[in-house]
């Protein structure tokens, strides 16, 4: 086995213990799920078991893997026909004997359904990661997240790496955009977060469609949100968007190809 299929992920200097990684071998690693639990609408948290107890998965923030699922009809076919998707880990890349998704299910989504329909045992196939870019702790005072709906994954993937490594001091403002109170997701771990580390995490929640008794920011984002809740723009602050494109849109303006584009939010 290749060297660099190995990371030292637990204790300090001498007392480190080396673990294989699942992730970084050039083919299809196969993964069992654990136990999945209902987070919010028609999302799963998936809890997938290495093939090994003591692999880590390896991969660093901010990193995707593509899962690979047989399409419906075909799975038990000689040669079945194969899509394959990309997924973001929210577990950490140092978690002993399982990786973590956030997926949410589409009415006609191939992978998003399969993936949500499984039952415990059942296996499906991840290759990677693929890194987007890499997080360097300390590297920014403070990061502004904006998300919405299950786009909440690759920021969790970021807040726990941040959240639980106590020599990183970044701070972290998350605004986070849902329909209703019911569709936010792992409501209780954010807030917990929040409550747990108050001078260095804060998340506000955006409700569109808030209930009578909804007390906090309700409607679309606005500019006065971002400017009251995010961090302000200069060279030691980053911000991270993610979620429909209609949110993305509104928040980061789009690029005109023929005509020209639109400014976001964050411009003004
Ligand atoms: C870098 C990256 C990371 C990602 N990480 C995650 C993640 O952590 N969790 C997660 O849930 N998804 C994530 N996605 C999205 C994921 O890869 C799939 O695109 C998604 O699950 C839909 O795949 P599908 O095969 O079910 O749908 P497809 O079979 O590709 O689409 C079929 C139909 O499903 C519906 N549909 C599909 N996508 C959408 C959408 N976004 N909005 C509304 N309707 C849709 C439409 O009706 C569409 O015609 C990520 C995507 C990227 C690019």
């Amino acid at each position: 086995m290749k060297k660099t299929n190995y990371v030292a992920c637990e204790g300090k200097s001498d007392s480190t213990i080396v673990r294989e990684k699942m992730l970084g071998y050039s083919w299809f690693q196969t993964i069992t799920l654990r136990e999945a639990q209902l987070v919010g609408n028609n999302t799963k948290l998936l809890r997938f078991d290495f093939p090994k107890k003591d692999q880590v998965s390896g991969h660093t923030v901010h990193s995707v893997v593509l899962l690979r699922v047989a399409k419906p009809g075909t799975e038990n076919s000689y040669w079945p026909s194969y899509v394959l998707r990309p997924y973001t880990p929210v577990s950490e890349g140092t978690t002993l004997g399982y990786i973590e998704f956030i997926i949410k299910s589409y009415e006609n989504g191939t992978a998003s359904k399969y993936l949500n329909n499984l039952k415990p045992g059942d296996k499906v196939q991840v290759w990677g990661p693929v890194n987007k870019y890499i997080y360097e702790p300390n590297k920014y005072d403070s990061i502004g997240l904006i998300a919405g709906g299950s786009a909440i994954a690759p920021m969790l993937q970021l807040l726990r790496k941040i959240l639980n490594n106590p020599e990183d001091k970044t701070k972290v403002s998350f605004l986070y955009c849902n329909s209703t109170e019911e569709d936010i997701i792992l409501r209780e771990e954010l807030d917990n977060m929040a409550a747990k580390r108050p001078d260095q995490f804060k998340v506000t929640h955006i409700i569109s469609k808030p209930s009578a008794t909804w007390g906090g920011e309700s409607g679309r984002i606005t500019a006065e949100m971002v400017k009251k809740h995010m961090p302000l723009p200069n060279d030691n602050s980053m911000m991270l968007v993610c979620g429909p494109k209609g949110l993305v849109k509104q928040v980061v303006g789009s690029r005109g190809f023929i005509f020209k584009g639109t400014k976001g939010i964050l411009e003004e």
